[in-house]
């Protein structure tokens, strides 16, 4: 079985300092936030940026001094910058803008959901343009699937050329609008996947642990992160170290070993 890759989702586009004041949104505290994580067995940072405001933004500027700000600390981490539909506009302009940094990875989300109060709304022309782009700059996409439906498309836009296999995918499960996060769909959703890709779970909320877990005893990768459930427990706010370590826990429990930075580039063939 592979080594285990664990992404860290530090910030994302929603979560604010009033729900958790342990989110890192300042360039200083995420890259702050990704050192700890990396410390702790994280070897991708999943990094969504904020204005002077605390708002999602997908300013180029903002991800471009956070990307240096990681090499200049030397933080041996993957990078990963967001194309989310929430972060401030959507334009294909606005939502590819920071595709020409110096970055690893970003994200693609290869269809339309609902998130709780808006559409997570992805044009096949939209995800051809960021796709397109991403090729273009030695950026390898991870595919945000929200349901089945994104995975079948994206076999589509592997046929096409538009993708480029191997796939990675991050399996999003369990925003209301998304696929709901229970074993039988993340299975179903695995059993789906074009042959020999990766992939990594992001369980939202209360499917976190039990997604991790399966993931785990899979042989897929896992994400977690204050991006994707703002409490350690029930009362317990958490913070990104803590819930790396405990993914870090229950992969030793389990006998999983964990993917160094490195093995982690060899996995994904970066
Ligand atoms: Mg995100």
């Amino acid at each position: 079985m592979q080594k285990l890759i664990i992404t860290a989702a530090l910030t994302g586009n929603v979560p604010t300092k009033e729900l958790n004041p342990a989110l890192p949104i300042t360039i200083d505290e995420i890259v702050e936030d990704a050192k700890k994580c990396r410390e702790l067995g994280a070897s991708i940072a999943h990094m969504h940026v904020r204005d002077s405001k605390g708002k999602p933004t997908s300013d180029r500027a903002l991800f471009k001094e956070l990307l240096e700000k990681i090499e200049a600390e030397k933080i041996d981490i993957i990078t990963q910058l967001s194309t989310g539909a929430r972060g401030g506009g959507n334009t294909i302009e606005w939502r590819s803008q920071m595709l020409d940094l110096n970055t690893d990875m970003a994200s693609l989300a290869t269809g339309s959901s609902n998130f709780p109060t808006s559409v997570n709304a992805n044009s096949p022309e939209l995800i051809k343009a960021l796709a397109d782009k991403m090729y273009e700059n030695g950026i390898k996409p991870e595919i945000e699937a929200f349901d089945v439906a994104m995975i079948s498309y994206s076999k589509w836009l592997l046929k096409k050329g538009i993708l480029k296999g191997p796939l990675h995918f991050n399996l999003v499960m369990n925003i209301p609008g998304s696929i709901e996060g229970t074993p039988k769909n993340l299975l179903f959703m695995v059993d789906s996947l074009p042959e020999g890709s990766t992939w990594t779970v992001s369980g939202i909320g209360k499917s976190q642990i039990p997604m991790i877990t399966l993931a785990i005893i899979l042989g897929g990768h896992v994400r977690t992160g204050l991006e994707d459930t703002l409490m350690y427990s029930k009362g317990v706010p958490a913070t990104n170290s803590m819930l790396i370590e405990r993914v870090v826990r229950i992969a030793k429990e389990l006998g999983r070993e964990i993917a160094t930075t490195e093995e982690a580039r060899e996995i994904l063939g970066l």
